[in-house]
C-alpha cells in the first residue's frame, strides 16, 4: 500500500465546496484501487485566515507544504479583505514565488456535452504554459509608486528562468499527440518581442531551447494576435509558452473557449514540489450557494496524480488519474450534470457524487 501525504488549503469563498467535491472523488479513487491511500490534512491560508490570525500564510501551513508529496489548493482571496497597501491577499502568488513552483501548466480542453462560446464546439485540447515566478509579476510587492504621481513594475526575464519553463512546454508536447487540426507537435512562443527588449530576450532564448529538441515545429506569435487566433483557430496549437502576465490572462480566454473557468484545472510545478487548484478564484458571487462547479478542482486533483505517479513511479496513481479523466468525461457528456456556469441546474454535490460513482464504472 502507497500512502501519499496531500496538503489541502480549501481557502475562501467557494474553494471549500469545491475542494469537498474533489476529496469526495479521491476517496472514490481509494476504493477502486486498494493499493493507493492518500492522507490528506487539511490546513488554513487566505483572506479569512488573515483576518482571523493577521497572516494569510501560516508557518505550520507553509512547513507542511514543503514536507508533503503535494498541495490541493482551493482558492483564496476576498476583496472585501486587503493588505494595507490595498493589495489583495494571495497566498497562492506567495507559494510559487517561495516554493519556487516555476511552471505553471494549463490544460485547455473542451469536455464533450459541454458548450463552447466558439462556434461549431470545436474539439480544442492544447495546454499553456505560464512562467510563474518571474516577468512582470516579479514586482508583486516590489513595485515603486511616488507620492501620487508615479507607479512603476519592472518585467523581469533571465535566462535560467525562461530556459526551464521553455524546457518543461516541450517537453509536455513530447509526450502529447500533437495539435488537434494537424497531429503535429507544436510549441508556440507567445510574446510582444515586437516593442519590448525583455520579449526579445524570451523569444531568443524560446529558439534557443527548441534546438534541443528538432523533432518539435516551432513558431512564435504576438500575444495580442494571439488572442484572436484563441479564438479563431483554437485547434492549431498544442503547447505555447509565455512570461507570468500573459500567460495568465491567455489562459483565462483558453479557459473561456472551453466553457468556462468551473472547468479549466492548473498545475503549478516545480523540480520537486506540486501544487493543484483550479484557474478559477473565489467567485465570491455564487459562494455559500451550493452552485460552483467543481470540475475544475476535481481536475486538478487528477493532474496531482497525474504528476505524482511520475514522480514516484507509480503505475496505479497514473491509473487512477486516467479513471478520473474518464469519469469527469463521462459525468459532463450528461447535461443533468451541468451546473449553472455551463447553463444547468445541478448543485455542486451532485457532480461531485456524480463522478466519484463513474469512477468505479471506468475501470
Ligand atoms: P473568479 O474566478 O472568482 O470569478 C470570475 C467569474 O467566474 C465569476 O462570475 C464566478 O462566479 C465565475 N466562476 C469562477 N469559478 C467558478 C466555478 N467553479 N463555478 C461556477 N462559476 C465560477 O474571479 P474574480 O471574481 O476576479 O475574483 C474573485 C476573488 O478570487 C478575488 O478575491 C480574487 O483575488 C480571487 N482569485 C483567487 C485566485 C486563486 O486563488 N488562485 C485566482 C483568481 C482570483
Amino acid at each position: 500500500m502507497a500512502t501519499y501525504r496531500i496538503i489541502v488549503i480549501p481557502g475562501d469563498g467557494i474553494g471549500p465546496e469545491v475542494m469537498a467535491e474533489a476529496l469526495k472523488v479521491l476517496r472514490a479513487a481509494e476504493a477502486n484501487f486498494p493499493g493507493l491511500r492518500f492522507e490528506c490534512k487539511e490546513y488554513r491560508a487566505g483572506a479569512l485566515c488573515y483576518k482571523e490570525t493577521e497572516t494569510d500564510l501560516p508557518a505550520e501551513t507553509l512547513e507542511a507544504c514543503r514536507t508533503g508529496d503535494a498541495i490541493l489548493f482551493g482558492s483564496t482571496g476576498d476583496p472585501s479583505i486587503r493588505f494595507p497597501d490595498g493589495t489583495e491577499i494571495a497566498p497562492q502568488l506567495t507559494l510559487r514565488f517561495v516554493l519556487d513552483l516555476y511552471a505553471g501548466i494549463r490544460p485547455i480542453k473542451r469536455y464533450a456535452g459541454v458548450p463552447s462560446a466558439l462556434a461549431g464546439d470545436p474539439a480544442i485540447d492544447y495546454v499553456i504554459m505560464r512562467e510563474n515566478v518571474e516577468g512582470l509579476y516579479a514586482s508583486r510587492g516590489a513595485g515603486v509608486k511616488v507620492g501620487e504621481q508615479v507607479a512603476v513594475d519592472n518585467m523581469v526575464i533571465t535566462r535560467q528562468g525562461t530556459e526551464r519553463i521553455v524546457r518543461y512546454a516541450f517537453r509536455i508536447a513530447q509526450g502529447r499527440q500533437g495539435a488537434v487540426r494537424d497531429k503535429v507537435r507544436r510549441v508556440t512562443c507567445v510574446d510582444k518581442a515586437n516593442v519590448l527588449k525583455s520579449m526579445a530576450f524570451f523569444r531568443q532564448i524560446f529558439y534557443g531551447v527548441a534546438k534541443e529538441f528538432p523533432g518539435i515545429q516551432t513558431e512564435h506569435a504576438y500575444v495580442d494576435a494571439m488572442t484572436m487566433y484563441m479564438v479563431q483557430r483554437p485547434l492549431h496549437y498544442d503547447v505555447m509558452v509565455a512570461e507570468n502576465m500573459f500567460g495568465d490572462i491567455i489562459s483565462d480566454l483558453g479557459a473561456g473557449t472551453v466553457g468556462g473557468l468551473g472547468v479549466a484545472p492548473s498545475a503549478d510545478v516545480g523540480d520537486t514540489l506540486g501544487l493543484f487548484q483550479p484557474s478559477h478564484g473565489t467567485a465570491p458571487d455564487i459562494a455559500g450557494k451550493g452552485i460552483a462547479n467543481p470540475i475544475a478542482q476535481i481536475l486538478s486533483a487528477r493532474m496531482m496524480l497525474e504528476w505524482l505517479a511520475d514522480r514516484k513511479k507509480d503505475a496505479q496513481l497514473a491509473q487512477a488519474a486516467r479513471a478520473i479523466e474518464a469519469a469527469v468525461e463521462q459525468t459532463l457528456a450528461d447535461r443533468r450534470n451541468h451546473t449553472a456556469d455551463l447553463g444547468g441546474t445541478a448543485k455542486t454535490p451532485a457532480v461531485g457524487d456524480a463522478v466519484a460513482a463513474a469512477i468505479g464504472r471506468t475501470d
